[in-house]
C-alpha cells in the first residue's frame, strides 16, 4: 500500500505542474485572442495620426488601440495596432482636429475579459483536479468518506449461473441463498436462519467475483459491491466511514448482496507480521466491518459475499461464527468445466471446422476460467491477423503456447546454444514420448518466452489425473530430468537452463516421499503438513518439527529417487539416441515439433536401433 500511495504523490505532482503550465498557456492565448493587436511604438502612433491614416482610437487604462483608415490604394490594413499610453496632453486635441473617431474604455476593460482569462483557463485546472479524485478512488473531492457502494439494479445484473462453467456444485451451494433471497419471509416464518456471510475462496480467475454477482442475477436482487483494496483511502478513517455507507445504503435495500471482493486487502490477520507496522486505516476498517456484520440479523434479507485467493492470511476474527461463518471452495475447473467455459465464451466466436474445442478443453488443465477467457480472445486476434473470419486450431495453438509460455521472445535461438536447448527440449520430449504412463507430447520448442524460457515441452494431458500410481509419478520424475539427461549424454555436461527443472523434481520427489508413502525407509507415513501445493499453503511447516535424523532420511530418499529417474530417463536416451539427434535436428531447423512428430520419429527409428 505505502509504495502505492507514494507513487500516487508523485503522480498528482507531475499533474498539478501540467495544470499550471496548461492555465498560464490558456490565459496567455485569451489574452492574446482578446485584443488582436501588433504593438507599435507610441511614435509610430503619433506619426500614423499626423499622417490622417487613424480611423478610431480606442483608450484604454494602459494603452491605447487604433485601427487605420483603409489605405488610398485600397488594400485593408487588418487587425489592430496598440501602443502603451503616455501622457500627452495634446492628445485630444489632435485626435479632434484629425477627425478621428475616439472613445474610452472604463477601466478595467470589462468583467468578460477577466472572466475569460482568469476562469477559463482554470477550467482545466479543475477537470485535471476532479479526475484525480476519481482516480484516487472517489467520485470527487465532494464525497470522500461517502461509499461508493455501486448499487447494480436488478434489472442490471444480467449475469446468471448461465454464464459461469465448471462450478455444479458452487452453484448448487448457492442455490439455498438465491432462494432466501427471492422470498426471505418463507424463511423467516419458520425461523431459519441462513449465513450471513459466505465466502468465496479459490485461486484467482476461477470466476468469484463472476459467482457473486451471478447470484444477485439469479435471485433479482440488488447488487452492492466493493473491492477491498478500493477501502484502503488516502485519508484516515475514510475506509471504516464507507463500510459504515456501504452497509445503511445495503439495508434500506433488502433483500440484496453485498459484495466485498479481495477481502484480504482489508480482512488480513491483524497479528500477521506483514502488520508489525501497524496499518491503522486497515484496521479501523476491519474493525467496522466486524462490527456491521455483527449487527446485522440473517432476517433482514441481506447477504454479505465476500472474495478471496487468500483465506490463510484472512483475521480469524472475520472467519467467526456470525460473519463469515460459510466458505464455499471455488477451485480450478476440471476438463468437463473448461469445456463448458470454453463454449461460453466461444458463443459469439466464429469457429472454423479444425478447431476441436474438446481437444482444447483437454490440453488446458491448469487454465483457470479467465485463463480460458483470455485463450479464446488471445486466439481470435491471432485469426484476425492472419485475416481469416474463423478461429482455427492454429490460432488456438498460438494462443495456447503465449499463455503458458509467456509471450514469445523476438531473437531467435543461435549456435550452440540452439543445438543445446535443442537436444534438452528433444531430450523431455523423448522420454515422454517412449514411457508409456506419461501424458502425450503435444508440442515441443526453443522458441524463447519473455519468461526466460528457453525452450519447452508442452504435454497434453490424457485425462484430469486424480488418482496417480508410484509408477506414473516415477515416469513423470523421468520426463523432468530427460532435458538434463540429454544435456549429460551429449555434451557430457549440465547447463544452468536445467534448474527449474530440478527444482520441480525436487518437489516431486519430496511429496513422494513425505506425503504419499511411496518410500520404503520411510514408510506409509505422511510428514508434510499442509494440502499440497495448493494455493493453501503450507504455513504450518511441520517439517521442521522432525528430528534431525527422519529429516535427513527424507533427504537421502528424495534423492535416490532422483537419481532413480535421472538413470532411467539416460537409458532410455542412450538406447534411443538416433531418435534423439533426429528430434533435436528438427527442432533446430524448425525450432518447433508437434508431438505426432515425436511420435513418428520414434517409430521410425526404433526399428534402426543398434
Ligand atoms: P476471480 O474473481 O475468481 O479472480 P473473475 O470472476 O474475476 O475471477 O473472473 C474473471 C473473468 O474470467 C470473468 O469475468 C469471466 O469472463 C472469466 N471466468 C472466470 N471463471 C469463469 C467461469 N467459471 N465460467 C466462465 N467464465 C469465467
Ligand atoms: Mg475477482
Ligand atoms: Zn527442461
Amino acid at each position: 500500500m505505502e509504495r502505492r500511495r507514494g507513487a500516487r504523490t508523485q503522480f498528482s505532482i507531475v499533474y498539478v505542474l501540467l495544470a499550471l503550465a496548461l492555465v498560464f498557456l490558456v490565459q496567455g492565448l485569451v489574452a492574446r485572442w482578446l485584443g488582436r493587436a501588433e504593438e507599435v511604438p507610441y511614435s509610430q502612433f503619433r506619426d500614423d495620426l499626423a499622417n490622417g491614416r487613424i480611423a478610431k482610437v480606442t483608450f484604454e487604462e494602459q494603452r491605447i488601440v487604433y485601427t487605420l483608415r483603409e489605405s488610398s490604394e485600397g488594400e485593408s490594413v487588418e487587425g489592430n495596432f496598440t501602443t502603451v499610453r503616455v501622457d500627452d496632453s495634446e492628445l485630444v486635441q489632435h485626435l479632434v482636429e484629425a477627425e478621428v473617431e475616439f472613445q474610452a474604455e472604463p477601466p478595467p476593460s470589462g468583467i468578460v475579459t477577466a472572466l475569460l482569462t482568469w476562469v477559463l483557463p482554470l477550467i482545466p485546472l479543475a477537470l485535471i483536479w476532479y479526475f484525480l479524485f476519481r482516480r484516487m478512488g472517489s467520485s470527487g473531492p465532494l464525497s470522500i468518506g461517502k461509499s461508493r457502494a455501486k448499487e447494480i439494479a436488478p434489472e442490471r445484473t444480467k449475469v446468471t449461473f448461465e454464464d459461469v462453467g465448471g462450478v455444479d456444485e458452487v452453484e448448487t451451494e448457492l442455490k439455498e441463498v438465491i432462494e432466501f433471497l427471492k422470498d426471505p419471509s418463507r424463511f423467516t416464518a419458520i425461523g431459519a436462519k441462513l449465513p450471513t456471510g459466505i465466502l468465496l475462496v479459490g485461486p484467482p480467475g476461477t470466476g468469484k467475483t463472476l459467482l457473486a454477482r451471478a447470484t444477485a442475477g439469479e435471485a433479482g436482487v440488488p447488487f452492492f459491491s466493493m473491492s477491498g483494496s478500493e477501502f484502503v483511502e488516502l485519508f484516515v478513517g475514510v475506509g471504516a466511514s464507507r463500510v459504515r455507507d456501504l452497509f445503511e445504503q445495503a439495508k434500506t435495500r433488502a433483500p440484496c448482496i453485498i459484495f466485498i471482493d479481495e477481502i484480504d486487502a482489508i480482512g488480513q490477520s491483524r497479528s500477521s507480521v506483514a502488520a508489525l507496522r501497524t496499518n491503522d486505516e486497515r484496521e479501523q476498517t476491519l474493525n467496522q466491518l466486524l462490527y456491521e456484520m455483527d449487527g446485522f440479523e440473517s432476517n433482514q434479507g441481506v447477504v454479505i459475499m465476500g472474495a478471496t485467493n487468500r483465506p490463510e492470511i484472512l483475521d480469524k476474527a472475520l472467519l467467526r461464527a456470525g460473519r463469515f461463518d460459510r466458505q464455499i471452495e471455488v477451485p480450478l475447473p476440471t476438463e468437463i468445466g473448461r469445456r463448458q467455459i470454453l463454449d461460453i465464451h466461444t458463443a459469439n466466436v466464429p469457429l472454423g471446422p479444425d478447431s476441436d474445442l474438446d481437444r482444447l478443453a483437454q490440453i488446458t488443465a491448469g487454465f483457470s476460467g479467465a485463463d480460458l477467457e483470455n485463450l479464446v480472445n488471445e486466439a481470435a486476434l491471432m485469426a484476425v491477423r492472419r485475416g481469416d473470419a474463423k478461429v482455427g486450431k492454429q490460432d488456438f495453438d498460438v494462443a495456447i503456447e503465449r499463455i503458458v509460455a509467456g509471450l514469445q521472445r523476438d531473437t531467435p535461438l543461435k549456435g550452440e546454444t540452439r543445438r543445446r536447448v535443442a537436444y534438452h527440449e528433444g531430450g523431455h520430449a523423448l522420454v515422454s514420448q517412449l514411457l508409456p504412463n506419461t501424458d502425450q507430447v503435444h508440442r515441443v520448442s526453443i522458441i524463447p518466452t519473455s519468461k526466460g524460457a528457453l525452450g519447452y515441452t508442452m504435454e497434453m494431458p490424457v485425462e484430469d489425473r486424480y488418482l496417480m500410481s508410484e509408477a506414473v509419478l516415477k515416469e513423470r520424475l523421468a520426463v523432468m530430468l530427460g532435458g538434463r539427461a540429454a544435456e549429460v549424454l551429449i555434451f557430457s555436461e549440465i547447463s544452468t537452463g536445467a534448474a527449474n527443472d530440478l527444482e520441480r523434481a525436487t518437489a516431486l520427489a519430496r511429496r513422494m516421499v513425505t506425503e504419499f508413502g511411496m518410500s520404503e525407509a520411510l514408510g506409509p507415513v505422511r510428514y508434510a503438513a499442509g494440502s499440497g501445493p495448493g494455493y493453501l499453503g503450507r504455513e504450518l511447516g511441520l517439517e521442521s518439527d522432525l528430528s534431525p535424523e527422519t529429516a535427513s532420511l527424507i533427504d537421502k530418499e528424495v534423492r535416490r529417487i532422483i537419481e532413480e529417474a535421472q538413470e532411467q530417463a539416460l537409458e532410455l536416451l542412450r538406447t534411443h539416441r538416433s531418435a534423439l539427434d533426429a528430434i533435436a535436428t528438427v527442432l533446430q531447423e524448425r525450432e518447433a515439433i508437434e508431438g505426432a512428430e515425436v511420435g513418428r520419429i520414434v517409430s521410425e527409428t526404433a526399428s534402426t536401433k543398434p
